[in-house]
C-alpha cells in the first residue's frame, strides 16, 4: 500500500533570500503528514491539515503572512478538491479569517455551491466554525519582512496535494495573492481546474502568476494530458507549465498520481516545497539547485 504527500509554500521564492526557516517548518510539517497517511488519515484530512498549518505559520504568503491590496485589506482565495468523488469547495476575495482552506472545505461539505466569495464567504466561514481574525493589523505578519523575497516577486501561495492508503486523491491551496493587487483581484488558487484539482489519476496545487494559470487551466491541463495524451506525470506537468510560460507566466506545480509518483516542477527561480511518501525517503527544497552555505 502506498502513500505520498507533497506540500508548498509558493514559487516567488528569490535567490538570495534566506529560507533556513521555511525549510525546518516544512521538514517537521510533513513528517507530521506522512504520520498521518500512515496511520489511515485520508488524503483529504491530510491536505487540509497541511494547510492550515502553513496558514496558520506566517511563513508563506497566504493566511496569517499574506499581504494586504492596495486599500490595505487582506484578501484571500483558498480551494480543496476530493479527488475520490469530484467534490470541491472555494473560497474567493474573503477577510479576516484565520484559515481559508477550513471554509473552503465548509463549503464543500455543504455541497449546495462550490465557490464563495466576499462578505458571503466570511459570514458562510463564520457560521460554520472558521476563527475570526479579530485585530488584522496585529495578526498578519508580512510586515515583518518573512515575504522579502516574495515581494520581489510579487506573489506566494500555499499547497498540499496526497495519496492516501486507500488510493484516495486530494488537493488544496491557500494564497494572500499577488502583491499590491486590485481590491477584489482573485487569482487561480480558488479555481477549480485552475489552482487546484483533483480526481481518480492525479492531484495538483499550483502556485506562479495567476493570471497566467488562469488563461491555461493549469490544474486540470495537467489532468487532461495524463488521461487523454496519456502522458505520465512528470511530462504533463512539465507541459502545462510551458503552456504557462507562453502566456507570459511563471511558476510551479505540486502533483502525485494514484501510483504514488509525484512532479514538483518549477520554472520560476525556486519554490519552497517538500515531499515523501512510503517508497521516498523526505526532500525539502527551494532551489534547483540548492546553494551552498
Ligand atoms: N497563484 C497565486 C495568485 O496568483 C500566487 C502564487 O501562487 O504565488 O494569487
Amino acid at each position: 500500500m502506498t502513500f505520498a504527500l507533497v506540500i508548498h509554500g509558493g514559487a516567488g521564492a528569490r535567490p538570495g533570500t534566506d529560507y533556513a526557516e521555511q525549510k525546518v517548518h516544512m521538514a517537521d510539517l510533513i513528517a507530521s503528514g506522512a504520520k498521518m497517511l500512515e496511520t489511515g488519515a485520508s488524503a483529504l484530512e491530510t491536505v487540509t491539515a497541511m494547510v492550515a498549518n502553513l496558514e496558520a505559520s506566517g511563513l508563506y504568503v497566504a493566511g496569517k503572512g499574506s499581504a494586504p491590496n492596495t486599500n490595505g485589506l487582506v484578501e484571500l482565495d483558498a480551494s480543496i478538491m476530493d479527488g475520490k468523488n469530484r467534490r470541491a469547495g472555494a473560497v474567493a476575495a474573503v477577510s479576516n479569517i484565520v484559515h481559508p482552506v477550513k471554509a473552503a472545505l465548509s463549503v464543500m461539505e455543504d455541497g449546495r455551491h462550490v465557490m464563495l466569495a466576499g462578505e458571503g464567504a466570511r459570514v458562510f466561514a463564520l457560521a460554520n466554525g472558521a476563527d475570526p481574525v479579530d485585530d488584522p493589523s496585529a495578526y498578519y505578519t508580512e510586515h515583518t519582512g518573512h515575504g522579502s523575497g516574495e515581494a520581489q516577486s510579487g506573489h506566494g501561495t500555499v499547497g498540499a496535494v496526497a495519496l492516501s492508503l486507500d488510493g484516495g486523491l486530494a488537493a488544496a491551496t491557500s494564497t494572500g495573492g499577488t502583491f499590491n493587487k486590485r481590491p477584489g483581484r482573485i487569482g487561480d488558487t480558488p479555481l477549480i481546474g485552475a489552482g487546484t484539482w483533483a480526481d481518480d489519476l492525479v492531484a495538483v496545487s499550483c502556485t506562479g502568476l495567476g493570471e497566467a494559470f488562469m488563461r491555461t487551466c493549469t490544474a486540470h491541463d495537467i489532468a487532461a494530458r495524463m488521461r487523454y495524451g496519456e502522458l505520465d506525470i512528470d511530462a504533463a506537468a512539465w507541459a502545462a507549465l510551458d503552456d504557462v510560460k507562453r502566456c507570459d507566466g511563471d511558476g510551479g506545480v505540486i502533483a502525485i498520481d494514484r501510483r504514488g509518483r509525484i512532479a514538483m516542477p518549477f520554472n520560476s527561480h525556486g519554490m519552497k516545497r517538500a515531499a515523501v511518501s512510503s517508497t521516498m525517503t523526505p526532500v525539502v527544497r527551494v532551489f534547483e539547485p540548492e546553494p551552498t552555505a
